[in-house]
């Protein structure tokens, strides 16, 4: 058994960063990591453009303005602006190159025709310059950002379709027990729904792993050896929910040394998750977490989950830490370390009710986890804790 800080040592030392670069449309490539520098092929805004509804002004000087015409949004046009001279003009409207100033519509009056100005207009006022966010060559985004919705559209706005990332690792899910059926059946005595599957697909799909292929196995040895060798051969990660300890019919294990996978942890300090296994084999990377509900999403968030990231080329694997005010008592029943499920608001940290492993009720309502070392005994009101922040 080793300790939560060695386990999280020993996955860092043993994944590495894949090399797999792939071209994706852009729509398809969120939580992609960038694998190279992407230059702008053009210069945004590509025209002087204008940031109000108004007036684009010939000059600055005057008080008083000719009207002539109107520049909409699209339009082509660059009428000559001479002093005095003022054209109606549209947010997002090419600015005349005349135009020394754009002058927003709330500080105007239109007065027997002529425009009127309530304040002096300062010069290249409301207008954006051409290459103002970024100019054509420059790096629009660089190589390892994390693409986010916000990053795809700043993309499509410089006109990028196409752009070369890591490849996301291929990722195979299994859970494990007899005792499972899926929701919507009617349960038979010593029967409970298959709770695990749902939930971990949704966290990979959350945090942008999607396609996930996913299985089920009886407690059967050989089912579940075939099962392994099929997912680690075809797979680069193999997450197993339960049968992972020490029960006559947890397989997992069993079944993983047979295949003689490159064992590097089983059993860590920590509870809830003590049973967490972590294995490789040739391209696979392996994680047998336990199969109590609470467990198994605890060891995925806090090792499974940034594994995934760092594989992705992910530089901020790790979930957030921060330190916050405890606003509660809370005694650790032994030597192991222990992630609670907290909510954290304002610096505060508020522990829930129903911290077993077998209980989601509580991760449910949570936003963080609290963590607590091996060293610690007890947690006072007002003492600082560390807490891991959840994805959301
Ligand atoms: P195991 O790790 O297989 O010994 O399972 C530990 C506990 O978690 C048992 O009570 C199982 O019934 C429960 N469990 C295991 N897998 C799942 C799952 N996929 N969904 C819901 N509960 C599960
Ligand atoms: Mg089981």
């Amino acid at each position: 058994m080793i300790a939560v800080e060695e386990a999280l040592r020993l996955i860092d030392k043993n994944v590495q960063n894949t090399d797999k670069i792939i071209s994706l449309p852009i729509s398809k490539a969120q939580g992609c990591i960038l694998a190279k520098d992407v230059m702008s092929m053009i210069d945004m805004p590509p025209f002087r453009q204008s940031a109000m509804d108004g007036y684009a002004l010939g000059s600055i000087e005057e008080n008083s303005f000719e009207l002539i015409g109107e520049i909409q949004a699209g339009d082509h046009k660059n009428p000559k602006l001479e002093r005095g001279v003022a054209t109606r003009i549209f947010t997002g409207a090419p600015v005349p190159s005349t135009a020394m100033a754009v002058i927003m519509q709330e500080k105007t009056k239109v007065l027997d025709g002529k425009l009127v100005l309530e304040e002096q207009a300062k010069v290249d006022s409301n207008i954006r310059p051409v290459g103002e966010q970024v100019k054509k060559g420059d790096i629009a985004l660089a190589a390892k950002t994390l693409l986010t919705p916000a990053g795809i559209g700043y993309l499509a706005s410089i006109g990028v379709t196409h752009i070369d990332v890591f490849q996301k690792p291929s990722i195979a899910l299994i859970t494990t027990g007899n005792e499972l059926v899926p929701p919507g059946q009617k349960l038979k005595h010593g029967q409970i729904y298959e709770s695990n599957s749902v939930m971990l697909l949704t966290a990979l799909e959350a945090s942008g792993y999607p396609d996930v292929s996913c299985f089920k196995v009886e407690d059967d040895y050989d089912l579940t050896y075939d099962l392994l060798q099929n997912t680690i051969e075809h797979y680069d990660m193999v997450l197993i929910s339960g049968g992972i300890s020490v029960g006559d019919y947890d397989f997992v294990g069993k079944a993983l040394k047979a295949l003689d996978v490159d064992e590097i942890f089983y059993k860590v300090k920590q509870k809830p998750g003590k049973p967490l296994f972590f294995a490789k084999k040739a391209n696979a990377t392996i994680f047998a977490l336990p199969g109590n509900p609470a467990s198994s999403l605890s060891c995925f968030y806090l090792y499974a989950l940034p594994t995934l990231f760092k594989m992705s080329g992910n530089p901020e694997y790790h979930l957030k830490r921060e330190v916050a005010i405890a606003d509660f008592y809370y005694k650790k029943k032994g030597q192991r370390a222990e992630f609670l499920k907290a909510i954290v608001k304002g610096g505060k940290v508020t522990l829930l009710d129903g911290q077993a492993s077998s209980m989601l009720r509580s991760f449910a309502l949570a936003n963080a986890l609290i963590y607590l070392s091996e060293e610690t005994i007890e947690v006072q009101p007002q003492d600082e804790v560390q807490v891991i922040l959840l994805p959301s």
